[in-house]
């Protein structure tokens, strides 16, 4: 299919074929991923939002920060840097009428990339929530602000984007137990494979490392983490943060599709939600290549992308996640339930969905669990591969 900005529709528009290119623009992700917003739009965010006024080089936000606003530029500009190769590149210089933002300002996770005001330069900054309100709330420029932070991750990730490092061996259990956490979680990341990559050495040198202190996984400018549990990985990309302390109206325990249904339609029903689960969202699902016989997908749809879906749609409606968060115990108390996790932390709902699935029965063999991730391993998904 062309696309509008080819080479090619370039040529076309200059031989006076105009419609065309303007209805293959449509499609192209280039411009789905950096739309410019109309007068109308943006006199409507301007009744929410505050504006700000920067002086050039002043930073909106670093990479590596979580919970901040979404930016819409109204003269100057905002430049988008990615970091995480140690060379930092330009994705891409927001022009007036442009906004910032991308997945990440749903998910609440750490974001991948920084923004600084070119020139002179001044923006409306609309607050985290209502901007999940108006993704929900008005329904026009909602689909566009989400079509446009899908896009954008898409291309980021299409673009080479390395984002966190892990660094080990392809036969050690904590590496795989990592990349599968990240994977299965939906956090981009690049694994360096100690035991066939050439780099590897000179890479723990610089960092006055040795295999010793692998798994390493490097994230931006924080510090190394030498073989970190999951939770701590968990905590650096912002996938585990502390619960708000007060009676949430619905916690789910569980994010395998049931879950993640729930989630949907209590938040979308206006009811405060949280979802807690061990692992990832996607649950048994989330291990399927292709599933067949889920309602709505007739040519199918992979585990990973029907839980990354259905995920951002319930954080669209203002569902919290939280994991890994292992659900301990219950307790009731004022008439409220007190879920325990396995940490201490307890989470207080005024209902509870719990949605936990099914374990499967592992094979009864002397020694299986030493090889479990390993060479033992319950899904074919290319981190298994
Ligand atoms: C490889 C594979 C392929 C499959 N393919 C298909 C298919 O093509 N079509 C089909 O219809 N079905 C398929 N299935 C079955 C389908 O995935 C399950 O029926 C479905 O996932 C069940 O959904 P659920 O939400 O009830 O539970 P689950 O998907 O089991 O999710 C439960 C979730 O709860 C979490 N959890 C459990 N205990 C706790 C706790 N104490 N604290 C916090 N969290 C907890 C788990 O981590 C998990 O994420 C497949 C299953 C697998 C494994």
């Amino acid at each position: 299919m062309l696309k509008a900005g080819s080479g090619i529709c370039d040529a076309r528009r200059s031989l006076a074929a105009p419609v065309i290119c303007v209805h293959m623009a449509e499609h192209d992700p280039q411009h789905i991923a950096f739309p410019k917003l109309d007068d109308g739009q943006i006199a409507a965010l301007a009744e929410i939002a505050v504006r700000r006024r920067l002086r050039d080089g002043e930073a909106l936000f670093q990479a590596g920060e979580s919970d901040f606003g979404f930016f819409v530029v109204l003269s100057g500009a905002v430049e988008i840097i990615e970091p995480s190769s140690g060379d930092p590149r330009t994705v891409t210089v927001h022009q007036p009428g442009e906004f910032t933002g991308d997945v990440d300002t749903l998910t609440g996770r750490s974001t991948a990339v920084s923004a600084v005001a070119r020139g002179d330069t001044e923006v409306l900054e609309v607050s985290s929530d209502d901007i999940r309100r108006i993704l929900s709330e008005w329904p026009t420029l909602g689909e566009r602000i989400l079509q446009a932070f899908i896009t954008r991750r898409e291309l980021l990730v299409a673009s080479g984007f390395l984002g966190l490092r892990v660094i080990g061996s392809g036969t050690s259990r904590d590496t795989f137990r990592i990349r599968e956490f990240l994977a299965r979680n939906q956090v981009p990341f690049t694994w360096i494979d100690t035991d066939t990559d050439p780099r590897v050495g000179e890479l723990l040198r610089r960092f006055g490392l040795s295999e010793a202190d692998t798994p390493v996984v490097a994230y931006g400018s924080r510090p190394l983490l030498r073989n970190p549990t999951t939770r701590q990985v968990a905590e650096v990309v912002g996938l585990r943060r502390a619960l708000a302390q007060k009676v949430y109206d619905l916690v789910i325990v569980g994010a395998g599709p049931a879950g993640l249904g729930a989630a949907v339609y209590g938040s979308s029903e206006g009811l405060s939600t949280v979802v807690l689960d061990e692992d990832a969202p996607g649950g048994q699902a989330g291990a399927s290549s292709k599933i067949e016989n889920y309602l709505g997908f007739p040519t199918g749809i992979s585990g990973a992308e029907l839980a990354g879906r259905a995920t951002l749609q319930a954080q669209k409606f203002g569902t919290w996640f939280s994991t890994p968060s292992v659900v301990a115990g219950l307790e009731f108390r004022n008439g409220h339930s007190v879920l325990r996790l396995d940490d201490g932390e307890r989470v207080s709902a005024r209902s509870i969905l719990i949605a936990t699935g099914a374990d499967y029965r592992r094979l009864d063999v002397p020694g299986r669990d030493r090889f479990e991730g390993v060479g033992v391993y319950y899904a074919a998904t290319p981190t298994e591969a």
